[in-house]
């Protein structure tokens, strides 16, 4: 049976998967974005031997480490998909211009394309091409464990953004819709930052949410934030996840669950104001409400202009 333990790595506090067979333990690397010194002793602590480095996208979080990694234990990289060539060329530049400790560009072993499949002992993972949020974002799935590793495509509550280079809203939807919610409704997902959740649930409330315009029970106060989402889409191509606020001046008062859902947007506006530099997502209600955060780490992303104080959530390892 295929195992894991989710480190928290990068003052973005990336999930870095440590996964392996619990028959041979064997394990792998999934996105060591840095903090080696955590992963390694993770899996030593753990009686694990890492025999690859899987890759879900080459963003400076999730990438950042793989070069030293694999010059310290000798081990293949395997994937991302091609399309994020250029990701890793600029993984230097990455660093410098989130303030990263330097990383080095690296030539994959192997690419990864849908529907291969990777061996970890006697588990197996399959691989699903998810482009969106970058254009060489890959999946692993594992059907006998029900979990995923899914990168930045999908979080509990919120999704990847894509408005950055090669990032595309549309694939991203299409990836979600048609790649990961065949894996089931029971299928945990560990995303690339924050909690867990499962297919089903993000599936009934995630999407849904998005899609669905929030409609007040009276007045014109949402259905202006609503025309603000729409035009967010001609500038960032990315609505869902910068909402605007209704103009002041000619809203009707607004109660209940529509003030609350105003101020829930008020808020997140305010999130990705300061969060616009930032290439990597980390907002959610959700996560905001489950936030356990370290000091150092989220202190660092708030000063960087990454998050908002208590947006990424837990420090702590979480094991399977
Ligand atoms: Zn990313
Ligand atoms: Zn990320």
């Amino acid at each position: 049976m295929l195992r894991y333990q989710t480190i928290p790595v990068t003052p973005f506090q990336q999930n870095c998967s440590l996964v392996w067979c619990d028959q041979t333990m064997e394990g792998a690397v999934i996105d060591p974005g840095g903090d080696l010194p955590r992963i390694v002793d993770e899996a030593g602590r753990r009686g694990v031997t890492p025999r690859q480095i899987l890759l879900t996208h080459a963003h400076i979080d999730h990438a950042g480490g793989t070069a030293a990694l694999a010059a310290q234990l000798g081990l293949p990289i395997v994937g991302p998909h091609e399309g994020d060539q250029f990701w890793i060329d600029g993984l230097a530049e990455q660093a410098r211009m989130f303030r990263f400790p330097p990383a080095a560009a690296f030539a994959p072993t192997r690419w990864l394309h849908d529907g291969d499949t990777v061996q970890v002992g006697r588990s197996e993972l399959q691989v699903r091409h998810c482009p969106g949020h970058t254009p060489g974002h890959v999946v692993f799935h594992s059907a006998e464990a029900r979990r995923a590793f899914v990168g930045d495509v999908l979080f509990a509550g919120s999704m990847g953004r894509t408005d950055f280079p090669g990032g595309n809203h549309d694939t991203l939807i299409a990836s979600i819709t048609q790649r990961l919610w065949p894996m089931g409704d029971d299928t945990v997902f560990i995303p690339g930052h924050g909690p867990e959740s499962s297919f089903g649930r993000e599936r009934r409330s995630n999407l849904r949410r998005r899609h669905l315009s929030i409609r007040p029970r009276s007045g014109p106060c949402i259905a202006s934030a609503n025309a603000g989402n729409r035009a967010g889409t001609a500038r960032h191509g990315s609505p869902d996840r910068r909402p605007r606020v209704a103009q002041s001046g000619t809203q009707q008062p607004v109660r209940g669950r529509a003030a609350r859902d105003l101020r829930r947007q008020r808020n997140l506006a305010c999130s990705w104001r300061r969060s616009s530099s930032s290439i990597f997502n980390l907002g959610s209600d959700r996560e905001q409400r489950r936030a356990r955060m370290p000091a150092g780490g989220i202190d660092l992303a708030v000063q960087m202009g990454f998050a908002k104080k208590a947006v990424i959530s837990t420090g702590a390892p979480r094991s399977s």
